[in-house]
């Protein structure tokens, strides 16, 4: 499958070099240059396919020019030890867990393929393989658990000092050998600039191989549609197809879901939901694409001001608004209205749910209710509420269960690197440790 920069559709790579890229050398973003048509392979997934089935089938579908049955089977396996869940919660209402991997957030999906997809690769190249990633707390949880103790493959997270939770602040900073963690004293933004300057830096790019595990990049982006593919396939007898209701921030999830449909799954549309940072919603109404700072907020893994994967969304519309629209709703939660939702939907509905889910489901429920003809929603659960102690108690006035995966890191050490919010500082940093 080839793939092109969303800047400039001559700079061409296939999936091997799109991973260890990253991003494209012009800025861009790596993008299908076409869409394959997978409607055979999806059409024999049924409520009997398990999640690691409909992966290796997928990966076979989309990667077959590039690796062997064998190469897709092992990267697929290595992956996936882990599994979504689809539970039914109103009549219209599912709910698909995306939180039972290592780090408990759905970000351990892209994560772990990622990391398969690199140690595989590899195993064919001599040099060590740098990943910068800038999270605004879950990626960078995920990554680091998906990648530690990899052998050839160094992790440097950048997070935003004083913004992420104290639990994903240890998830990030306890891990240690391979993974280290830079705490910048600004915001999220900041951390993403920097990151994206590192990589269109010649000095830096001549000195070292650098990837990147952010949502922009193709190993964590294209397995993000497998959990699609497989809660689309459950049986929902006598239904239509669900639409699916997306919690975003930088708008890889929702991406990877459009995606899927391009390649042929049968859904009737998304659901683009997001807090206060409402720059795709804001685009859907009036056409306007206005990028700006982001803001703090209860479900602060998606205070994303300037979504980066915004232009793939233009790339597969070919920059259409009205198509855009015809496929994507979009629903906008403030954080009083999320706080109420938890609380809500655990007195109505026995489920706990986190800040992020929360919006997502509040989402769900105003877009059914201004559109009585849909029968479906599957609202994608994107954390364990575990992870977000602290909002789900001010929520419900009382702690979350923690999961398992959570509870070992509370005791350890942090060990960060404070870092200053200049694309120089990152560049020092880099410089002094692997040049
Ligand atoms: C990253 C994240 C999101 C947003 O996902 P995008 O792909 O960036 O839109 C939502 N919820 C949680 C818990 C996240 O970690």
């Amino acid at each position: 499958m080839q793939f092109a920069s969303t800047r400039n559709p001559d700079i061409k790579v296939d999936f091997r070099e799109g991973v260890f890229q990253g991003l494209a050398p012009d800025g861009g973003l790596y993008h299908p240059v076409t869409m394959p048509d997978l409607t055979e392979v999806i059409s024999k997934f049924g409520p009997g396919t398990t999640f690691l089935e409909i992966a290796t089938e997928m990966t076979k579908g989309l990667f077959g020019d590039e690796l062997t049955d064998e190469q897709a089977e092992r990267i697929c396996t290595k992956a996936f030890t882990f599994s979504p869940a689809l539970v039914k919660v109103t009549d219209k209402i599912s709910i698909l867990e995306l939180y039972h991997g290592p780090s408990c957030a759905f970000k351990d999906f892209g994560a772990s393929y990622l990391a398969a997809c690199m140690e595989e690769f590899l195993k064919s190249r001599s040099s060590k393989a740098i990943i910068l990633t800038a999270t605004s707390g879950d990626t960078g949880s995920a990554v680091a658990r998906a990648f530690h103790k990899r052998e050839n493959i160094e992790v440097i997270i950048l997070y935003p000092s004083g913004r992420v939770s104290p639990l994903q602040e240890k998830q990030l900073t306890t891990l240690g050998e391979n993974i280290t963690a830079l705490e910048v004293k600004g915001s999220f933004d900041d951390c993403q600039r920097m990151v994206k300057s590192a990589f269109v830096d010649p000095e830096l790019i001549g000195k070292m191989t650098l990837s990147s595990a952010n949502s922009i990049n193709l190993g964590r982006l294209i397995p993000q549609s497998f959990y699609y593919l497989w809660a689309n396939s459950r049986d929902q007898a006598g239904k239509t197809k669900p639409y699916f209701a997306v919690p975003s921030g930088n708008f890889g999830n929702l991406t990877a879901g459009v995606m899927a449909s391009k390649w042929g799954m049968k859904t009737p549309g998304f659901l683009a939901v997001t807090n206060r940072n409402d720059v795709v919603p804001e685009y859907l109404k009036t056409g306007d694409y206005n990028p700006r700072p982001s803001e703090q907020t209860l479900s602060n893994a998606m205070d994303v001001g300037a979504p980066s994967n915004f232009d793939r969304l233009l790339a597969i519309f070919k920059g259409d608004w009205d198509k855009m629209k015809e496929t994507i709703g979009e629903e906008v939660v403030t954080d009083k209205e999320t706080l109420e939702t938890i609380k809500r939907i655990q007195e109505d509905y026995n489920y706990l749910a986190d800040p992020h889910t929360a919006v997502g489901f509040l989402g769900a429920e105003r877009y059914l209710e201004k559109n009585a003809d849909i029968e479906n929603i599957i609202c994608l659960s994107t954390a364990h509420p575990g992870k977000f102690l602290e909002v789900v108690q001010e929520a419900t006035g009382s702690f979350p269960e923690l999961p398992e995966q959570l509870k070992a890191i509370q005791d350890l050490e942090k060990v960060s690197i404070i870092t200053e919010n200049t694309d120089q500082a990152l560049k020092d940093f880099l410089l002094a440790r692997f040049a």
